[in-house]
């Protein structure tokens, strides 16, 4: 299928639901072919099956999976030209309210996680650029709260400015050798992630999304296809000069 990403390969994780689930489907409708991954069966399942994706079951901490996950996708398409690293977790709480156990997990699946999936998607691309001088794209899903605290999010918000500067860094050395690294930070997006803070809060899944909604100077949260646009752009060659950025997608909150 024609499409700005036909003939690329990526790799999606956390493709199960959300942002993930909508940005496998712009790149299937770009034309990419798609490896993706997620704990929950069922759900990977039939997205695999709705985008003629190829789905592998797994938690991003397990170890060794984000090594076997790249082999196991260059094994079957021949190479790896994207990855998104969009699978993530929030905790609810300010310091006093977040354990070691808290802290420790959020930054293990926000970070150290995606640390391995670019770590071994690095060494495909590197060599991919050797043979052929085609290295690949990165795509890290952050958040606004990278750039601003959000209330009582500690582990999420630290988390979240991690990933943007491991990005920086890992796109600063590896420039030369073909492959971008760049993030995403949107604001509320209607998932399962923002749905549940709203009912935590005591709110309506309607009354949360029109509070948060009215304090966005568009008025409303985005919707998860508009994230997906910006990490096609940012995934796709039309973006071959960009790299080491984090472009915000969060209708103007972070702009007052
Ligand atoms: P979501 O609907 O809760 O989806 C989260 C995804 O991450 C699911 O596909 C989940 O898959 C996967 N995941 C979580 N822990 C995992 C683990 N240990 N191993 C494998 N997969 C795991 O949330 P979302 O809103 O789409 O979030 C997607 C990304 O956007 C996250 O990085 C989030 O921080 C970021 N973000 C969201 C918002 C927002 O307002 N929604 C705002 C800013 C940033 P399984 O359940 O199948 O494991």
């Amino acid at each position: 299928m024609a499409g700005r990403l036909a003939g690329k390969v990526a790799l999606i994780t956390g493709a199960t639901s959300g942002i993930g689930r909508a940005i496998a489907e712009k790149f299937a409708a770009e034309g990419a072919q798609l490896f993706i991954t997620g704990r929950n069966e069922a759900e990977g399942n039939a997205v695999a099956k709705a985008l003629k994706a190829v789905f592998v079951p797994g938690d991003v901490t397990a170890p060794g999976l984000a090594d076997s996950l790249v082999a196991q996708a260059v094994a079957t398409f021949g190479r790896l030209d994207i990855l998104v690293n969009n699978a993530g977790i929030i905790h609810r709480g300010n310091a006093l309210e977040t354990s070691d156990a808290d802290f420790a997990r959020v930054m293990e699946v926000n970070v150290n996680a995606p640390f391995r999936f670019a770590r071994a998607a690095i060494r495909q691309m590197v060599k991919q650029f050797e043979e052929d001088g085609r290295g690949g794209s990165i795509v890290n899903i952050a958040s606004d709260w990278a750039v601003v605290a959000g209330l009582g999010e500690l582990a999420y918000c630290t988390s979240k400015a991690a990933i943007v500067q491991m990005g920086k860094a890992m796109a600063a050395d590896h420039a030369k050798q073909g492959i971008r690294v760049n993030a995403v930070c949107p604001g509320d997006v209607e998932t399962p992630m923002l749905l549940g803070g709203i009912l935590h809060r005591g709110d309506t899944a309607e009354e949360g999304l029109k509070k948060n909604g009215a304090a966005i100077p568009m008025g409303r949260v985005g919707q998860p296809r508009e994230i997906a646009a910006a990490v096609a752009f940012l995934a796709s060659d039309e973006a071959s000069f960009i790299t080491g950025t984090s472009l915000l997608v969060d209708g103007g909150n972070t702009a007052v």
